[in-house]
């Protein structure tokens, strides 16, 4: 047994954990939990724990539905919401067929072969993201009817006796009790919106790291008689919420992002891995903005971005370059914009690396930097500057999706068929709706 093993069944021991939740997620990014007893634990630490993956979102084709879930005891953490004493951890699976193979539905397991593929590169991958949500009133809300933001307040914001800054204190804490280090946190510009940054760390450790946050941030609201929503866009009107997530890959002790001579003191690996992304900026949408909703938050303004570009103090960009320059060589990254709070993280995380990855491999250079704020050009101005658009709709982004040999081997054969057939689902649900906005404009004039 590894130390690791050791510890967690010491400490359900000493602190009499009565019950023990094995988490992972699904293809689109939902948490799945089963709970075991503790004596269980043994068991499901040599042979795992048996489950029907054909009842899970993009697990299992039915023929071949037997999975296992093998509890990885590094992640091992007590649930702050729950009793302390007589209390609940929690630890995350890794999903495996009935043979011991890595399930290749697993998205723990698409984002770990990405990080292996860097890794033989010799990079590990660093992410830290800027997760936004909204805060609303609780209470059930007839279908289509907009939730009420808990505050009129806008971007740092600082309101005495403000529920949302009881709201975050009270979120960080747990996180911080669950191991997740909290470097940032502000009301954002829309009523209602919160955003709180999360210290950067390994990308496996991030995803599952963003899975708990979800969870602490779902359970305090609940506790507060609020109800918190990781939608990326719920008002038309409104920003909506993104997942900026800064990126920088390591060699060893040293930032291969990080070069002191260059303007920027961006290295050359960094821009290439900069350049890639953007190449298949279009191609892995899909993916790191998955839902049709998404695409009203990547329409225009609210700070998202709508087009393929990169530029310093940009905030249209698709991915920006920190115009604070970089006090110690490890702080030097850069931020991509696009995905949004509803993303499934390791998949995004395994997209993004890829693309930079990719940049690397074959060298590509770096485009000329945007300087303008891209959406006051004019359609023809951005067409003579190379600037292309992001897709416009989950539509076109599952269209573009279809063609790209980088998604396909990133998420390999089986999640890539999946995610696409679900998606075309989704759009196809949403075509047939006629919305409001169709009745209050036709309605009037036909
Ligand atoms: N809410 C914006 C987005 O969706 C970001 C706003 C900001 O952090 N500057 O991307
Ligand atoms: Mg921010
Ligand atoms: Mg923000
Ligand atoms: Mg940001």
């Amino acid at each position: 047994m590894d130390k690791q093993t050791e510890f967690v069944l010491r400490t359900i021991e000493e602190r009499d954990v009565r019950f023990v939740r094995l988490w992972f997620t699904d293809v689109l990014g939902f948490l799945k939990s089963v709970a075991i007893a503790p004596a269980e634990l043994e068991g499901a630490f040599s042979e795992g724990i048996g489950f029907d993956g054909s009842a899970i979102e993009g697990f299992a084709r039915i023929q071949e539905s037997d999975m296992v879930a093998h509890p990885d005891p590094s992640t091992f953490q007590l649930l702050p919401w729950r009793d302390q004493v007589q209390g609940t951890g929690r630890m995350f699976c890794d999903i495996r067929l009935p043979d011991g193979s890595p399930s290749y539905a697993d998205p723990r397991f698409v984002l770990k072969r990405a990080l292996d593929k860097a890794a033989d590169q010799g990079f590990t991958f660093y992410t830290h993201p800027e997760v936004e949500f909204f805060l609303f009133e609780d209470g059930p809300l007839a279908p289509g009817q907009p939730p009420v933001p808990i505050d009129s307040s806008g971007y740092f914001d600082h309101t005495p006796h403000g529920a949302s800054s009881d709201f975050r204190r009270r979120a960080i804490t747990m996180l911080e009790q669950m191991g997740i280090s909290v470097e940032f946190s502000h009301h954002e510009h829309a009523p209602g919106q919160q955003e709180i940054d999360l210290r950067y760390a390994d990308a496996l450790t991030m995803a599952d790291n963003i899975m708990t946050f979800r969870v602490v941030i779902k359970e305090v609201a609940m506790s507060e008689g609020m109800r918190a929503s990781f939608m990326p866009k719920p008002f038309s009107g409104q920003a909506g919420s993104g997942m900026h997530t800064h990126v920088s890959l390591f060699e060893g002790d040293a930032n291969a992002f990080y070069d002191a001579s260059d303007e920027y003191h961006l290295s050359a690996t960094a821009r290439q891995f900069i350049a890639g992304v953007l190449h298949h900026g279009a191609e892995i949408s899909a993916v790191t903005n998955q839902w049709v909703n998404s695409y009203k938050r990547l329409a225009g303004g609210g700070e998202a971005p709508s087009y393929v570009c990169w530029g310093r103090n940009n905030r249209s960009a698709l991915v920006r370059v920190p115009m604070y320059k970089p006090s110690k060589s490890s702080s030097a990254r850069v931020e991509i914009r696009s995905i949004d709070s509803a993303a499934n993280p390791y998949l995004a995380y395994a997209v993004v690396l890829s693309a930079g990855l990719d940049g690397i491999a074959k060298g590509m250079e770096l485009p000329e930097e945007s300087a303008d704020d891209v959406w006051s050009l004019t359609e023809r101005e951005r067409r003579a500057l190379g600037i292309a658009p992001l897709p416009r709709n989950l539509d076109e982004a599952v269209r573009v999706m279809e063609g790209s040999e980088l998604v396909a081997e990133t998420l390999g054969e089986h999640v890539f068929d999946y995610f696409l057939r679900n998606k075309r689902a989704e759009f196809d649900s949403y075509r047939a709706q006629v919305t409001p906005w169709e009745l209050s404009t036709m309605l009037p004039v036909m």
